[in-house]
């Protein structure tokens, strides 16, 4: 929530994550692009008649540079928060969850990469729950968040060149292989509620 019709800027609850994000990709992510996008956003806001909103409601309910803000502040958010240093092993009953909309965890995985590989230009990949709690994955372009299309967002992965280049270069594939060692997926089972 906003306090006083502004957003404080997500915390970064690391400073690299292991061989697999460096310090340097993550203070240019989340110091100066997520810094952008929040600071952007609170200029929108007053007298947006948004001001008051929680930030997933700003996003249904925005538009133009309103919405691309407030959709980079909900993503990173999440994405950010999503990867630990220890993360937390998959329960298994969200493996079975898995297992039942993907055929397998590692199809899951495939599937995840695949998406995220293939999506083209800037965006994101997301695994969300539908509202028979179905997991599915989607393409989504840009600041585009899947609350927006009535899903419950679980998972995300960056695929804006600005998340790996210092990293990984042009090998994004490689960097989504990666991402999987530090999910911490207590967090991203938590969301599903
Ligand atoms: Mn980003």
């Amino acid at each position: 929530m906003p306090v006083n019709g502004q957003f404080e800027m997500p915390t970064l609850p690391y400073e690299a994550l292991g061989t697999i994000i460096s310090k340097e990709t993550l203070s240019f992510h989340h110091g100066k692009h997520l810094k952008a996008y929040v600071d952007n956003l609170n200029k929108l806001l007053p007298g947006s008649g948004l001001e008051n909103l929680p930030l997933s409601e700003v996003v249904r309910k925005a538009e133009g540079g309103m919405f691309n803000n407030a959709g980079q502040v909900l993503n990173h958010a999440m994405y950010f928060e999503q990867f630990s240093n220890t993360p937390k092993a998959m329960s298994p009953k969200f493996a079975a969850l898995l297992e039942r909309d993907f055929g397998s965890v590692e199809a899951f995985k495939k599937e995840f990469e695949q998406k995220g590989a293939t999506l083209f230009g800037s965006g994101w990949v997301w695994l969300s729950a539908d509202k028979d709690g179905k997991l599915v994955i989607t393409q989504q372009k840009n600041a585009e968040n899947p609350v927006t299309m009535g899903l419950m967002p679980l998972l995300t992965f960056d695929v804006w060149e600005h998340a790996y280049y210092l990293d990984y270069q042009n090998r994004r594939a490689d960097y989504l292989a990666a991402l999987w060692q530090i999910v911490d997926w207590a967090i991203v089972e938590s969301r599903l509620c």
